[in-house]
């Protein structure tokens, strides 16, 4: 295996794959899955066990190797438990969506209501995520030979556990009051509730405050606000069939695609933002990197990007440059974002720290509580125990929304009154020692390092 000519091919492959993704949202009647399929066949060789270790092996002997590494290994996982996966997902799709509908109720007592008779016609439910998880591991242990996958990404990715825990659990502190007291200020604005569940969590956001006071959206004006003036490599494509927002980079920095459902509103607006954002982490890359340093890398990066895009909402100058709610609003949609954006903050938290808790093999017990004690204490809510298995999601998924997060925050921090134009350049970096894409390159961008980040998260999250 020469890693060299692995590279390009992974380079073509992708493209094929991502102009296949890009169909499927944008012509639907013409997308056939089959293309897709075709193109994962024709790369079998690299869905073997074998090839896979000896990349896993070169990886742990070559940083150079480890975002290739990163990226076939989670493709050949995706591949490998394709079926069991499907299976479950599924099964967790249409309770979720029962429970969208159970919970878009206004009447606090009839949302109640409604999540206890799901639980009660799901107990199943935990049973079978219980069930799940030993075969997903049983699985992987036999075709991979490795049976706990979060150990194997936190070690590909790096990961120092301990630290990302104690920044999780940092953060939760930090933020714990202004949350408070911002939620219940929201939950006043929306409802009456005196009590409030964890469904009623999910009704706020789904149901904002200010909807109606929303002016249509007009993005040459967010490009405008946000100094970037060359957007022309970022292609919006509003769409109703398209399931949640998603950027897709086909080739970089030329090519990439915006993928959203056509609405209005402060969920609406805050998703685009988040994308857009996206779409200039890659329209900054060179295009003489290689695809390892330009798109298989850390996903931390790019969602840092992201991240500090959103949290410009925060700001009350750049909210009124975009003209989509009146001045009167204003301060009051600056506090629901903030109480929105730290729920958010909170629940990636929280989520490293279920995802952490699975890896140690705690009993289902242990697990049930451990989560109803964190989902209560972060958000202030009522949690159904039976529920435990709904936050609990892969290590690599979290490791990468949590640093998104942290350097997002940096990020914003440090641009504060820069064009982004200007700064954007300066902030990342090749690598010397490996191929990891892109890092911040400033030292306190190092959340790893030093505690630089609570500036940030204080100097956002004030009140
Ligand atoms: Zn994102």
């Amino acid at each position: 295996m020469t890693i060299g000519t692995l590279s390009q091919e992974v380079e073509d492959f992708w493209v094929k794959v991502s102009t296949e993704i890009k169909r499927m949202n944008m012509e639907p009647e013409k997308f056939n899955p089959t293309a897709l399929e075709n193109y994962y066949d024709e790369k079998s060789v690299w869905w073997k066990k074998d090839f896979i270790n000896q990349l896993i092996d070169e990886a742990r002997r070559n940083k150079k190797t480890r975002n290739l590494c990163n990226f076939l290994l989670y493709e050949y996982v995706n591949l490998v438990l394709y079926d069991l996966d499907e299976y479950f997902i599924e099964e967790k799709q249409t309770f979720l969506r029962a429970l969208t509908k159970g919970i878009n109720q206004t009447s606090w007592s009839l949302r109640k209501q409604t999540v206890q008779e799901l639980i009660s016609s799901h107990v199943s439910m935990s049973t079978h995520f219980e069930q799940y998880y030993k075969q997903r591991s049983k699985k992987l242990e036999e075709e991979l030979g490795h049976s706990c996958l979060n150990k194997l990404y936190a070690e590909m990715n790096q990961a120092d556990i301990e630290r990302y825990t104690n920044v999780c659990v940092n953060i939760l502190h930090l933020t714990k009051d202004l949350y408070w007291y911002l939620q219940k200020k929201t939950i006043k604005l929306e409802s009456h509730i005196l009590e409030a569940e964890w469904q009623d969590l999910l009704f706020i956001q789904k149901n904002d405050p200010f909807h109606q006071c929303f002016k249509d959206i007009n993005t040459k004006t967010i490009f405008t606000a946000l100094g970037h003036l060359n957007y022309q490599n970022i292609f919006i494509h509003e769409s109703n069939i398209v399931s949640r927002p998603n950027s897709l980079a086909i080739d970089l920095p030329n090519e990439i695609y915006i993928f959203i459902q056509k609405g209005r509103g402060s969920e609406y607006l805050q998703s685009l933002l988040h994308e857009i954002g996206h779409g200039i982490y890659y329209s900054s890359l060179k295009k003489e990197y290689h695809i390892e340093q330009k798109q298989l890398g850390f996903r931390g990066i790019t969602e840092a990007f992201a991240y500090s895009t959103q949290l410009l909402l925060l700001d009350k100058n750049f909210l009124a440059s975009l003209n989509v709610i009146e001045d009167k609003h204003i301060e009051a949609l600056i506090d629901y974002y903030k109480w929105d954006f730290l729920r958010q903050l909170r629940l990636v938290c929280v989520q490293f720290l279920l995802a952490v808790k699975h890896m140690e093999k705690n009993t289902y017990e242990s697990l049930m509580n451990f989560t109803k004690k964190v989902i209560e204490e972060t958000f202030f809510v009522h949690f159904p125990k039976e529920l435990y298995w709904l936050y609990i999601g892969d290590l690599k998924t979290s490791l990468e929304y949590v640093a998104g997060w942290v350097w997002g925050i940096q990020l914003r921090h440090y641009m504060k009154g820069c064009k982004l134009e200007q700064q954007k350049q300066e902030l990342f970096t090749l690598r010397k020692d490996s191929d990891l894409p892109l890092v911040l390159n400033r030292e306190e961008f190092n959340f790893l390092k030093n505690d630089a980040y609570q500036i940030g998260v204080r100097e956002l999250f004030t009140y």
